[in-house]
């Protein structure tokens, strides 16, 4: 059975790079019928927060990510957060320091930090010396005893080379004179990720690796772990690093990559769930609008790209009007639109806003985008434009609006075809058609020159307020 995890750092918002992650572990989970974890590696205490947790989580859930096993779900493999397995760690520790894989490391800080700069300086890669790695019981003695602080440092076998098969990369060759020794338990004893990773991979029987190319380098060395610890090896998947549109790593620098941004944004989770399918994979069919159970169905972790995936802002957000405009179902999109309207202020009951969704979900492409277009089913004391008064400061036009007024005056309701009848009407007793006509309606109703269909608009607003409105214009452009 297939159980992958996605383990991320609760020490900020969830961005587009970790949620793909989460969702090829997901998809992939699901297309084999394998088991989710989810595992929250909080070891760093300064960064790692509660909230932050918290707001992963339901990040996750927005997406339409479910874990089978967790830290609020709980499992068989628990802890499933870092910090509560401390005593798990202590004890895989003790056997890599009866094994003689690791050795206490006194160099200070400065010490490394000069033959760092020193490698570099002639053009090595820079990795530890070795200094403390043979030191003898008594040196050790003599130095613990003027109480030096030490790192365990891994002994990694000179000179070798680690191979491994990675799903997506292929065989992946790495010889470990490129990092050396590498620290596993830091001075204030607190082991370190590449230590416990494997530790909780192994024991929570995870099958496959799937995470960000950059931990591609880390990988070696957690195989020299797995080894040293007689641990069965997972298989990896390193996912193509995601670039943004001038092919630079993407980061804050090209706008909001955090999936509470672009929720806030007005994005629904399913055009984000296929968006960030996207960055590595494509659907079989010539199609970029593929449904979470059509990529469940057709995604296998060796299909996913290996080249870098960029990120084409401009295309999830085509993507989110596709799923706004054509896909959800018109109540699940007034549900998920009432925040929207509600945080621009207008206010109404469900059946009022799903009336005015759909009349203008066409010209969403974001649920923010209600603010715009929504304005004029809520708004009655608006500005008129400046090329709207030039159309209203008109004889014709106020005549237009007058007989459109009586007219719209002697019905009980107003709907959509009334208004083509009653222009009409209009057409032929006042002998003004086109523009001359419907300006004027569109200007007085609107307050602009453009936007919705006005004969939809009257008839969510209803005839009350288009008489007000009307009235209002007749009144501010001298009737
Ligand atoms: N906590 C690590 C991260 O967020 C997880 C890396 C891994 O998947 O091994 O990058």
């Amino acid at each position: 059975m297939v159980r992958v995890r996605f383990a991320p750092s609760p020490t900020g918002y969830l961005h587009l790079g970790n949620a793909r992650t989460a969702l090829f572990n997901y998809i992939y989970a699901k297309h084999t019928n394998g088991k989710l974890i989810l595992r929250v590696e909080d070891t760093d205490k300064e960064r790692s927060k509660k909230e932050y947790e918290e707001m992963l989580i339901d990040d996750l859930k927005w997406l339409g990510i479910q874990w089978d096993e967790g830290p609020d779900v709980g499992g068989d493999y628990g802890p499933y957060r870092q910090s509560e397995r401390n005593e798990i760690y202590k004890e895989y520790i003790e056997k890599l320091k009866q094994s003689g894989h690791i050795y206490k490391c006194f160099c200070t800080p400065e010490e490394l930090e000069e033959e760092r700069k020193k490698a570099l300086a002639e053009g090595r890669p820079p990795r530890y010396s070795g200094k403390c790695r043979n030191l003898t019981p008594e040196e050790i003695k003599k130095i613990e005893e003027e109480g030096k602080p030490y790192t365990w440092r891994f002994r990694v076998p000179d000179g070798e080379t680690i191979v491994f098969e990675d799903l997506i990369k292929g065989v992946v060759e790495i010889n470990v004179n490129e990092f050396g020794d590498f620290v596993i338990v830091r001075s204030d004893g607190s082991p370190v990720y590449n230590f416990v990773v494997v530790v909780d991979d192994a024991l929570m029987e995870i099958t496959h690796v799937i995470r960000g190319e950059d931990h591609l380098s880390n990988t070696p060395k957690q195989i020299l772990i797995y080894r040293a610890l007689g641990f069965k090896e997972p298989k990896f998947a390193h996912l193509p690093i995601i670039l943004g549109e001038d092919k630079s790593k993407l980061s804050k620098r090209h706008g909001a990559v955090s999936v509470r941004a672009f929720r806030e944004d007005g994005y629904v989770s399913e055009a984000m769930f296929n968006g960030l399918a996207l960055l590595g994979w494509h659907p079989k069919k010539d199609t970029e609008v593929v449904s979470k159970e059509e990529i469940i169905e057709e995604f296998d972790i060796e299909d996913v790209h290996n080249a870098p995936a960029v990120f084409d802002r401009a295309k999830l957000k085509w993507l989110n009007g596709v799923y706004i405009r054509e896909i959800l179902d018109l109540d699940d999109l007034t549900n998920r639109a009432i925040p929207f309207f509600e945080k621009f202020g207008y206010e109404a009951d469900f059946e009022y806003y799903k009336k005015v969704l759909n009349v203008i979900r066409d010209s969403l492409e974001t649920l923010n985008d209600v603010q715009e277009r929504a304005f004029p089913f809520f708004v009655d004391e608006f500005e008129y434009e400046e090329d709207a008064k030039e159309i209203l400061q008109n004889e014709e036009s106020l005549n237009v609006i007058k007989t459109f007024y009586e007219k719209v005056s002697s019905l009980n309701e107003i709907t959509q075809s009334d208004f083509k009848a009653i222009t009409k009407e209009i057409q032929k007793e006042l002998k003004v058609k086109g523009k001359a006509l419907f300006m004027p309606i569109r200007v007085a109703l609107t307050g602009k020159t453009s936007g919705v269909d006005i004969s939809l608009l009257v008839e969510v607003i209803g005839k009350d307020r288009v008489l007000q409105r009307l009235e209002r214009a007749i009144k501010t452009f001298g009737g």
